[in-house]
């Protein structure tokens, strides 16, 4: 394409637009998370019109393709289209097509052009714009057929307030809606697979998250907690900066391997862990807890195992997998970006302690009678007590 200085993104909004009284805190979210993310790719003029939000860079040092990138990794932000502004006058608008689809132009053999016209005072209407640049776009590209059904381009023309802007298809946006607007959740932050792709699923809703991960130290190692730092930190590029808060679960393990049964020990941990990520979501003001659970994946997530877990904790769990199947969570991963990351064989603190045959349909006065022996609130505070506060940036 060329010209590459003056060409600016249009992002266009997703659900955004539909939130009625909310729409103008949810714009302004979305501006100062967009503005935000391109901040490392330069110097850039990010401002809102007409549902539209314009990202301009103001010299030539900008990083475009950093920008693109970040700009489609928004929650809020449906696609993003590389355009060129140029006067709001037939000729030029067809002369700025000519000028920078000139490639797009060479490899097609039928076009159409689409407009819209945002600014109503423009004298000619959508159709009569798409039927004047087409005309002029097809003298200068004589071997460029015509096709409105199945074209194999389509020039977009949009007359807006400031100027005329021309581009290509654009490209889509990550969906969902503005970090932050969705309040604050708690995400249980494993090595795994399931987890990363949990956790950007609801920051996808709007969801600003803080990790909790649990590490018992000897039984893992710190390459497996650095695993899921790193986890973590792939996940900013979608959900901006987070903690992840570290809780030490060792001697919780090992009390429960050792005074409890062993077809309970998953579901008492588990139990311990709910509870503990409930203590760090009471602190950090957050209104629901996030699991990577899903539904009979292991003995731990039946029905009645979910029913046991949940039984500790008065926040509301969101467990945005819980019908998916595998393929789709992998294929989730994969487009994350986490994928790579999550299969790297690091033992995780479930797997230390897993019994031989664990309960799938345990009965919750049975667990919590076996759980009774421990003393569930020391064991509580001294973990509580042990937690380590990692800030992870993009
Ligand atoms: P994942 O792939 O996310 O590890 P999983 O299928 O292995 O999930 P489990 O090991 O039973 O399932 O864990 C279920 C959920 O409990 C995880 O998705 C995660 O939310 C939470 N969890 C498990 N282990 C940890 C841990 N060490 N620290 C924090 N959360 C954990
Ligand atoms: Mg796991």
């Amino acid at each position: 394409m060329a010209n590459e200085r003056q060409e600016i993104f249009l992002l266009k909004l997703g659900e955004v637009v539909l939130k009625g009284l909310n729409r103008r805190v949810f714009e302004d979210k979305l501006v100062s998370n967009v503005c935000r993310r391109v901040k490392h790719c330069g110097s850039f003029n990010v401002y809102l019109r007409q549902s539209t939000i314009y990202v301009e860079p103001q010299n030539a040092e900008c990083d475009m393709s950093g920008a693109l990138t970040a700009c489609r990794q928004v929650f809020g932000v449906v696609s993003v289209a590389r355009a060129v502004p140029c006067e709001k006058d037939v000729d030029a608008i067809a002369e700025t097509a000519a000028v920078y689809l000139k490639d797009e132009f060479a490899a097609a053999k039928t076009f159409k052009v689409e407009s819209k016209r945002a600014d109503k005072l423009f004298h000619l209407n959508s159709i009569q714009i798409s039927q004047a640049v087409g005309g002029l776009l097809g003298e200068r590209f004589p071997d460029v057929g015509v096709d409105v059904h199945k074209p194999d381009l389509t020039v977009y023309v949009e007359i807006r307030e400031k100027a005329a802007y021309v581009h290509a298809p654009a490209a889509p946006g990550a969906g969902g809606l503005p970090i932050g607007m969705g309040g604050t959740a708690v995400s249980l932050l494993s090595g795994g697979i399931d987890s990363p792709v949990s956790s950007w699923m609801m920051a996808r809703r709007g969801v600003q998250l803080e990790m909790v991960h649990f590490v018992s130290p000897p039984y893992t190692s710190q390459q497996a907690l650095d695993k899921v730092l790193e986890l973590a930190k792939l996940l900013t590029v979608w959900c901006g900066r987070t903690t992840v808060h570290v809780i030490p679960f060792t001697k919780i393990q090992e009390e429960i391997r050792k005074n409890c049964p062993e077809e309970y020990f998953t579901l008492i941990m588990r139990r311990f862990m709910m509870r503990l990520a409930q203590n760090v979501a009471k602190n950090v003001h957050a209104g629901a807890l996030v699991t990577g659970e899903s539904l009979g994946q292991v003995a731990s997530q039946t029905l009645p195992a979910l029913n046991v877990t949940e039984d500790v904790t008065s926040l509301p769990v969101l467990r945005p997998l819980i019908g998916m199947d595998k393929v789709e969570i992998i294929r989730i991963s994969r487009e994350i970006g986490c994928f790579e990351t999550s299969i790297l064989p690091y033992e995780d603190c479930c797997t230390v302690f897993t019994p031989r045959h664990p309960c799938t349909r345990p009965k919750l006065e049975d667990v919590r009678a076996a759980e009774a022996v421990l003393d569930v609130e020391a064991l509580m505070n001294e973990a509580m007590a042990g937690r380590e506060r990692i800030r992870v940036k993009p």
